[in-house]
This record gives C-alpha cells, structure tokens and sequence, in this order.
C-alpha cells in the first residue's frame, strides 16, 4: 500500500514527463520537417515560357548554389533557352548558378535576373570547364533567371489587346497552332487609302522560339507605327505592313528553345512547309498580292554566347544582284538614322538544309526590293554597352524609319 501510494506520485511524474517527452519529440519531428523545407530550395517552373530541366538540376541550400541545365524535349536538337525561378534559399550570402551546358549551345553571356518575374537585369556570367556561372544578390525571398529578356505571348496578347482600337491597326487573320494556340497576322496601314501604288512589307520573328529579343524589336516597329511620331502619315498611306510577330507560338509558350524544331527547322522549312505555320504564312504572303510585294523581313536574334560586339547583322542572299544593293541602300538609310553599321553576312549556304524564308521569298517573288534575314544581338553593342529592352524598341522605330525610298 505505501509503496503503492508511493508509486501514485512517481506514476503521475513519468505519465507527464511521457506526455512532455511526447510533445518534445512531435516538436522535435514538426520542426525538423518545417527546417528541411526551408532549408529546401525549390524551383518555378509553373509560368508561361519557362523552362529547367528539374530532373538534373540541383540546389544547395548551404552553399546556396543551383547547378541546373534547360530543358530539352525529345524534339529538340539544340537547347539555348532557359527561364525559371527558385526560393527557398538562403538570404545571408550570394546565391551561385551555375549552369551546365555539356548539351547546351552558346550559353549567354549577359544572362538576366528578376525579382519579380516582370523586370529582369543584365548579369555577367563566366565560362569555364563547360560551367557558365553567375551570381545574384538575394535580396528577395524569389529570384528569376533567364537566357535573355523574356518575351511572352501574354505580353504579345496584351500589346495586341491595347492597340485594337487604333485605326491604322487590324488583326487581318490568325491561324490556329498544332497546340490550339493562335498566331497572328497583323496589319499596320491606313485603311482608307487604297492606292494602287502602295506597297507591302512583311514583317516576321520568332521562327525560332528562344530569339526572345527580335520580339522587342517588332513591338518597337508597332509602336512607332502607331505613334504621334509618325507625324509624316504617307508612311501609312503608302504601305502595308504585314506582321507576324510570333511564328513558333507553340514552342515560345513552353519555353523550348524551338531552334531544329522537329521535323525541320522553321526557317529551313520554306521550299516544302510540314509546319502547318509555315504553310499558312505562305498563304497569307501569296493572297496579299505578290505584284505589290516591296521589302520581307525575317527578325531573328544570334546565339546568345556569341561575343561579336555588333549592332547586328544581316544575311544577303543575293551577292551583288538588285536585291543585294537595294538592301545595301536601305541599310545606309539606317545607319544615316542610327550610326549603326550593321555586318554583313553571306549566307549562300542557307538553301541547302532547306529554304530559310528570306531565300523563299526572294526566289518566288522577283519583284521585291529585297528580302532579308535581321540577326538582333544580346551583347555589348558597338557603344560598348549591353543591349537592354529600350534598344531593341529603338532598333524596331529605326527599321521602320529606314523602309521609305526617298
Ligand atoms: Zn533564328
């Protein structure tokens, strides 16, 4: 009995002392699962035009390093673009990506950054041991990275959206994509004027979905087009432009890089198109009429690890025909605006992997002034300064401005 009501008191003890080693232990356990998950970096993949191949890319919340590679559908042969964003890592030091391109062509050299996946900033990387490294302050809780400034089709859609009540602006047509996505045919003139000497320009970009930059340079086009500055109208009065600013639309979406897209690259897919946007884009340049057909532009960007520090440059087709010097005299006319002086690149080697468009269109419509193929740069332009999204606008308004023959 003594030793039993003894026992009450160490009884009551140990019950409690279980349920406080209980509650210490389930505290223990909660907390170790609440310090793992932050101490887990964990990637964004879950947004338009983003891209990592999660299967192989790995962080490190104690040296908060991120080694990471692109995605690459099975479709693809060559991979450029990445987008993606990471959180969960730790805010006291430096975060280290770095990027292994084993796979990869032409890793960026001036890779952006975001806070906020809307605006980026240029950050300078370095290459070593097939690594291209870079580093970002975290100053937030979330960061983005990306090849090059992205170009979405929400911003596309929203720029088509805001425009579509101006009157020099119509959506002519728009064709529905193998993934059910739409692509655009855009116009850019004044309506009401129905001369018979006007004339067409063809705008195109975005063959190859990681170019993201040439985008830039077409809405700078747009925006001037329909702009206060364009206070001389004859340019509206006197031309049609015809614009498709986004070609891979499929592939721009899921953040593939779309450079040999499966079955054949889009700008080699001109003399037989198996791309059903292909196809249908020689419809629309063939229904708008060849007769008056002037000037074909093809918006492209160079790999972005190519380090020529240039405006950008152009690929003629035609050696020293017509076309070649109509195309010498234009860029002239850019460079009196601009003081840019683009290369020139002769690429006669273009129509044996298939036709590229400006070959195309340059073949099948004599008439045309000239058709050429515009490589938009993400490097350090010929001031020593790093392409930003403001210049790639510029560069689209100066393009335009170019096109008059006075
Ligand atoms: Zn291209």
């Amino acid at each position: 009995m003594h030793n039993l009501t003894l026992s009450v008191p160490g009884q009551v003890f140990l019950l409690k002392y279980q349920r406080k080693l209980k509650n210490i232990l389930l505290l223990t356990i909660l907390l170790s699962i609440v310090c793992n998950t932050s101490a887990q970096i964990r990637f964004i993949t879950g947004y338009q035009n983003a891209n990592v191949d999660t299967a192989v890319s790995v962080a490190n919340y104690s040296t908060n390093t991120i080694c990471f590679s692109p995605h690459r559908d099975s479709l693809n042969t060559e991979t450029v673009w990445y987008n993606f964003g990471i959180t969960g890592f730790r805010t006291d030091t430096i975060i280290t990506f770095l990027m292994n391109y084993n796979n990869i062509y032409y890793p960026p050299n001036y890779p952006v950054v975001s806070y906020n996946g809307k605006e980026y900033f240029n950050v300078k990387a370095s290459q070593r041991n097939n690594i291209n490294q870079f580093s970002v302050k975290p100053t937030h809780d979330t960061v983005f990275v990306s090849t090059g400034y992205p170009y979405t089709y929400n911003r596309l859609q929203k720029l088509i959206k805001s425009i579509n009540g101006n009157k020099y602006f119509k959506i002519d047509s728009s064709f529905t994509t193998p993934k059910g996505n739409r692509l655009y045919l855009l116009t850019v003139t004044d309506h009401n004027t129905k001369s018979r000497t006007k004339k067409n320009v063809w705008i195109i970009a975005r063959q190859h979905a990681f170019e993201s930059i040439s985008n830039f340079v077409v809405e700078g086009m747009i925006n001037y087009l329909l702009s206060d500055k364009v206070t001389d109208t004859d340019i509206l009065s006197q031309y049609t432009f015809y614009i498709v600013p986004m070609v891979d639309i499929d592939n721009v979406i899921s953040g593939q890089s779309g450079r040999m897209s499966f079955p054949r690259d889009f700008n080699r897919d001109w003399n037989s198109p198996r791309h059903s946007e292909i196809e249908t884009l020689e419809k629309w340049i063939k229904k708008s009429g060849k007769r008056r057909y002037d000037m074909f532009f093809d918006i492209h960007a160079t790999y972005p690890g190519g380090r020529t520090t240039n405006v950008f440059s152009y690929f003629d087709i035609h050696g020293g025909s017509i076309q070649s010097q109509n195309l010498n005299q234009f860029w002239q006319r850019f460079y009196n605006l601009t003081h840019y002086r683009p290369k020139t690149i002769d690429d006669t080697n273009v129509y044996q992997e298939g036709f590229s468009a400006d070959y195309y269109n340059a073949k099948k419509y004599k008439r045309l002034q000239f058709a050429t193929t515009i490589e938009c740069d993400w490097n350090v332009n010929s001031r020593g300064k790093v392409w930003q999204i403001a210049d790639y606008l510029n560069l689209g308004e100066n393009i335009i401005k170019a096109v008059p023959v006075k």
